[in-house]
C-alpha cells in the first residue's frame, strides 16, 4: 500500500471506491505531505503514545500517526470510508478503526481501554463544522489529557488563543484557556486540501493543564456569567447577566457582586479575563440569606 498524503494517491484510492465527498461531514482530506509533518510534529507523537483520531477520511495521516506512536484509534463516522480505511492501513498492526460518531463516544472508556488511564494524545484534521462541540466535549470530560492538536478553521483557531479587549476574545478563549495553553503551530492554506475549502486553517496544540488556572467554587455558574456576557456582546457586563435567560440574580446582587471584585457594572464582559469571571462566580455563588 503506497503512502498517501500527496494529489495521486488520493484521487487513486477515491477513484478505486467509487467515493464522493459529503460535505454534511466536512470532508476535506489533506493533499499535502509537508503539512502532515507539520501537524506529527507539533502533536510531539513518541513511541510511548496512545493517540486518539477524529475523522480519519482515508487514513492519511493516520499512516503518519502509526509510524509513530504506541498505539491510534480513528474514529470515523462515514461508513463509505471504512473498507478504505481497512486497506490503507492494512500495513499497520498498531491502529483500530472505529465506525461511529466521536461526539457519541465515551472518550473516559477509550482512554481506560487503551492507555491504562494515562493521559492520551487527540490528533485530527477535524470536520469544521462540529469543531468546537467536538473539542469542548473532549475538555470538559475531564478525561486524562496531555494535549489536542488540531486542524481548525483559521479564525477559530484565533480565538482560542484570544486575549481580553481583542474582537477574536469570546467565550471559546475562557473555555479552551480554562483548560489548556494553546500554541499555534502552522497556518494552512486551501490548496493543501481536496477538495479546498473556502477558508484558510491553522493547526493548534491545545496543552492540556493538570489543574485548573483559577480557583472556582462552581465552574457551571462560572461558564453561563461567560456565556451571558458574550451572547450580548454590545451589552455592559451588568445588563448581560441580568438579561440572560440562564441566569436569575437581581439587579442588586449583579451590581453588589461586580463592584465587590472591584469592577464597575459598565464595564464590557470583553475587558475581563478568567481571573474575574471566576471572582465574580465566587461572590455570586455565596449563600444568600435565608438560604
Ligand atoms: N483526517 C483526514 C485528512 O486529514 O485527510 C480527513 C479530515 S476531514 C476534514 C474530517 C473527517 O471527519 C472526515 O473523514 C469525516 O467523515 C469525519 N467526520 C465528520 N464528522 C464526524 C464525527 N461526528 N465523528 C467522527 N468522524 C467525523
Amino acid at each position: 500500500m503506497a503512502k498517501l498524503g500527496n494529489p495521486q494517491e488520493t484521487i487513486q484510492i477515491l477513484q478505486k471506491y467509487d467515493f464522493h465527498f459529503r460535505k454534511k461531514f466536512g470532508q476535506n482530506f489533506l493533499i499535502d505531505p509537508h503539512v502532515l509533518d507539520k501537524i506529527i510534529e507539533a502533536a510531539q507523537i513518541t513511541g510511548e503514545d496512545f493517540v486518539l483520531e477524529i475523522g480519519p477520511g482515508i487514513g492519511t495521516m493516520t499512516q503518519y500517526l502509526c509510524e509513530r506512536a504506541k498505539k491510534v484509534l480513528a474514529v470515523e463516522i462515514d461508513a463509505k470510508l471504512i473498507p478504505i480505511l481497512q486497506e490503507t492501513l492494512s500495513p499497520y498492526d498498531n491502529v483500530e478503526i472505529l465506525h461511529g460518531d466521536i461526539l457519541k463516544q465515551n472518550i473516559q472508556a477509550i482512554a481506560d481501554k487503551y492507555n491504562d488511564g494515562n493521559p492520551i494524545k487527540v490528533v485530527a484534521n477535524l470536520p469544521y463544522y462540529i469543531t468546537t462541540p467536538i473539542i469542548m466535549q473532549i475538555l470538559e470530560s475531564r478525561v486524562p489529557l496531555a494535549s489536542i492538536t488540531v486542524m481548525v478553521q483559521k479564525e477559530v483557531a484565533e480565538r482560542m488563543q484570544a486575549q481580553p479587549g481583542t474582537k477574536e476574545y469570546g467565550a471559546l478563549s475562557l473555555a479552551v484557556q480554562y483548560y489548556a495553553r494553546p500554541y499555534l503551530a502552522a497556518n494552512v492554506p486551501p490548496n493543501c486540501f481536496m477538495p479546498r475549502p473556502n477558508v484558510g486553517s491553522a493547526v493548534i496544540r491545545l496543552d492540556c493543564l493538570s489543574r485548573t488556572p483559577i480557583d472556582v467554587r462552581d465552574e457551571h455558574l462560572m461558564f453561563r456569567l461567560i456565556r451571558a456576557s458574550f451572547n450580548q456582546r454590545r451589552k455592559t457586563l451588568q445588563n448581560g447577566i441580568c438579561n440572560s435567560a440562564e441566569l436569575s440574580f437581581s439587579k442588586e446582587e449583579v451590581v453588589k457582586a461586580i463592584e465587590s471584585v472591584g469592577l464597575s457594572p459598565s464595564i464590557r464582559g470583553e475587558k475581563l479575563g478568567l481571573k474575574e469571571f471566576a471572582a465574580l462566580a465566587n461572590e455570586l455563588s455565596e449563600p444568600r440569606m435565608g438560604e
